[in-house]
C-alpha cells in the first residue's frame, strides 16, 4: 500500500541554532520542530548579515535528496539551491529548507515515479498513475518559519505562482518576486516543460 508522509505537526518551535560557515559564505542555521526528537527537522540558514526588520530576501525551497546530494540531472534543485546560497550570501537572505522530498510524496514514491517517468510517463502522470498528488507540499509551514523568525516582508526568489499565493492568506508582505531559472538540459527540459505548461511556472527559457 502506498502512504504518503504526514505534514509536520503545528505547532513549530526552534530547536536548536548554531553558526554555519559554507563553501558559500556563513549562515546561521535553525532547526524547526514540533519536538526535539524530530531527525529531520525543518531548516533556515541565515545568512551573515541578513536584517530581518527589513524585507528580507526569502526561498523557500523542498528537499530533493537526488538533485542537491547525487547531483541528478533529471531537476534543477541542486542547482536552485547553490544559487539560493549564493545569492544570499551577496545581497543578504534567509532559505526555508522544508522536509517535503519528491514534492511532498516522500523519496519511496519519487523513485516509483521516477521508474514509471522511464517508461515514458511524464511527472505528473507518474504521481496520478501512483494515485498520489501531483504537488502534496504545505509551503504553509514556511510562512509559520517566517512568523518565528520575526520577518514581516519579503522578496521571494521563486518561479512557482502557488508559493506567492501562500503569502495572500498570511501576516507576512510578499514585496518581489526575484526569478531563479535554471538552464535545462537533455533530462530536464521535459520536466521543465511539465512545470511550465501545466504547474504554472514562470520560466521564460523553457519552450
Ligand atoms: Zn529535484
Amino acid at each position: 500500500m502506498i502512504t504518503i508522509p504526514q505534514p509536520t505537526l503545528i505547532p513549530l518551535k526552534i530547536q536548536a541554532k548554531s553558526y554555519l560557515p559554507t563553501d558559500f559564505g556563513d549562515f546561521e542555521m535553525l532547526a524547526f520542530s514540533a519536538t526535539d526528537e524530530n531527525w529531520m527537522p525543518h531548516l533556515a540558514l541565515v545568512a551573515k548579515g541578513t536584517d530581518l526588520n527589513a524585507t528580507v530576501n526569502v526561498r523557500f525551497h523542498s528537499e530533493c535528496v537526488t538533485g542537491e546530494i547525487f547531483h541528478s540531472s533529471k531537476c534543477e534543485c541542486g542547482a536552485q539551491l547553490d544559487e539560493a546560497m549564493a545569492y544570499f550570501q551577496k545581497h543578504g537572505g534567509v532559505l526555508i529548507y522544508l522536509r517535503q522530498e519528491g514534492r511532498g510524496i516522500g523519496l519511496i514514491n519519487k523513485i516509483r515515479a521516477y521508474q514509471l517517468q522511464q517508461q515514458g510517463l511524464d511527472t505528473i502522470e507518474a504521481n496520478l498513475h501512483l494515485g498520489l498528488p501531483i504537488d502534496n507540499r504545505d509551503f504553509t509551514i514556511g510562512i509559520t518559519m517566517l512568523e518565528l523568525l520575526g520577518i514581516k516582508k519579503v522578496n521571494l526568489l521563486t518561479n512557482n505562482p502557488e508559493k506567492m499565493r501562500i503569502f495572500e492568506r498570511s501576516t507576512i508582505s510578499l514585496m518581489n518576486r526575484i526569478p531563479l531559472e535554471i538552464k535545462a538540459n537533455k533530462h530536464s527540459e521535459g520536466y521543465l516543460s511539465v512545470k511550465k505548461k501545466q504547474m504554472g511556472h514562470l520560466l521564460k527559457e523553457v519552450v
